[in-house]
């Protein structure tokens, strides 16, 4: 996952950006409401972090560029005002949640992988990656249009690294979503799995790259 933080306040910013990052989620980090607005209409986020009082630009006509350019892109506003009223105002200028400062990291991680989550089910029915697709009704890949040929047990593990693209899947994470019901999987079964996939990916433009130290993440090269 990828958010782009608009905040100003150094000490926040700076602990926010290490603490996401050491849970998996990619950083960038806009100091000021121009940055974030620029930093939008470049894209390639699967989230916006958004403090109302930021210099340059203010927080809500952030927000409300982002909505006039009709990104659908889900955005989390941090705000110490807590009233009815401001919540109201902000939902109409298309903001999707709030979290008042201050907060709990483990209730920003939630609800960021709650808001992308909603946001993915509702943009994408068809996963993609690159020029690999999902077909979710189908149950089915698709690599530059061809079906691909792949196992059940290999189908889970691609499954689960398209639906999180771009953000790395440890070993477990996998085994927990790919046999839930087993106890005794050891870590090689994934590895077996992710070497026959790559196999079948080579040279397709889309590859499983490993992150030391965090798992596998699916790319598009
Ligand atoms: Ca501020």
């Amino acid at each position: 996952m990828r958010a782009l933080l608009a905040e100003d306040e150094h000490t926040l910013g700076t602990w926010l950006c290490k603490a996401l990052e050491h849970i998996g989620i990619q950083v960038e980090w806009a100091h000021d409401g121009k940055l974030a607005d620029l930093a939008l209409r470049q894209g390639g986020h699967d989230v916006l972090i958004l403090d109302l009082g930021l210099p340059g630009m203010a927080g809500e006509e952030v927000l409300t560029r982002l909505r006039a350019r009709d990104q659908r892109l889900p955005a989390l506003v941090l705000t110490a005002r807590d009233s009815l009223t401001d919540r109201v105002r902000l939902l109409n200028l298309g903001a999707d949640d709030f979290l008042a400062k201050p907060f709990e990291l483990a209730e920003l991680e939630a609800r960021l992988h709650a808001l992308v989550r909603r946001a993915r089910g509702t943009e994408h029915p068809r996963l993609a990656c690159g020029g690999l697709l999902l077909d979710m009704a189908k149950k089915q890949f698709l690599l530059h249009g061809e079906p691909l040929g792949v196992t059940p047990r290999e189908h889970a593990v691609l499954q689960v690294l398209v639906q999180h693209s771009g953000e790395p899947m440890s070993k477990q994470q996998i085994i927990d979503r790919v046999f839930p019901d087993d106890q005794d999987v050891h870590p090689e079964a994934v590895e077996v799995l992710v070497h026959r996939l790559r196999k079948r990916l080579d040279n397709s433009g889309v590859r499983i790259a490993t992150i030391r130290g965090l798992g596998y993440v699916l790319e598009a090269i």
